[in-house]
Parts: C-alpha cells; sequence; structure tokens
C-alpha cells in the first residue's frame, strides 16, 4: 500500500479531465485518480458515476481494490470550483486528494482539497 503524500499532478492529467469536462458540459464530469509516488498521473473511470458524482450515485462499495486510487475529481460546468455540502460528504468518505475543475476548463481553473474540504496547493510536474 502506498501512504505516500499527494504531492504533485501531472500536467496531462489537468489536461485529461479537463478535456472530459468540455466533452461532458453542460452536464458534470466525474472520475476516479490514480497516483505513482505521490504524483496524480491518470483518470480512472468508475463504474456508474457517469454524469453525476454525488456521495449517492458514486458506488463506493464496486471500486477495485486499488490502493493506487488517490482520490476524485470531478466538473462543475459553472464558475465556481468551491465544493459543495455533497462534495464535502463525498470527500470524507474516499480518498485523500479531490479535485474540483469548473468552467473555462484552463490550468488555472481547478483546485484540490483534502479529505476535509481545506484546499491543499500541488505542484504541476511534467512526467
Ligand atoms: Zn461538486
Amino acid at each position: 500500500m502506498n501512504r505516500k503524500r499527494i504531492w504533485a499532478i501531472d500536467v496531462g492529467l489537468i489536461e485529461s479531465f479537463n478535456e472530459s469536462a468540455k466533452a461532458s458540459s453542460p452536464n458534470e464530469f466525474a472520475s476516479a485518480m490514480r497516483e505513482e509516488n505521490g504524483v496524480l498521473t491518470e483518470l480512472v473511470f468508475l463504474p456508474g458515476s457517469i454524469g453525476s458524482f454525488t456521495s449517492a450515485t458514486v458506488p463506493l462499495h464496486m471500486l477495485p481494490i486499488d490502493f493506487s486510487l488517490a482520490g476524485t475529481v470531478h466538473s462543475h460546468p459553472g464558475y465556481s470550483n468551491r465544493p459543495s455540502d455533497e462534495d464535502l460528504h463525498l470527500f470524507g468518505s474516499f480518498g485523500k486528494v479531490h479535485i474540483i475543475t469548473c468552467m473555462p476548463y484552463d490550468i488555472t481553473s481547478w483546485r484540490s482539497y483534502d479529505k476535509d474540504g481545506n484546499e491543499i496547493k500541488l505542484e504541476i510536474v511534467d512526467i
């Protein structure tokens, strides 16, 4: 099991979730994320989470036994990347790092949060 702190995100992952967010708009996009050595590296699509990622709809009991799963990313089809009450509930139930991206879905439109909804800073790396 990897217990390393998440400290960075690959720039390619940012491009991936923003592309997916644009494609899903005006609906929400949602996915889990994988990490490697403390760096968020790729999206991991979960069954049943397409278009919605509220705590009520994400099938947490269906999550694969995969300790490289670091957390979640979802989009807000508006201009706020602040977590909603439902988002905070989800953050507290699974994972270490949670990202919300919003319009216009560019390199500066996302924020990352810990399981309590406190904003955390991630370095952007290119791997
Ligand atoms: Zn949300």
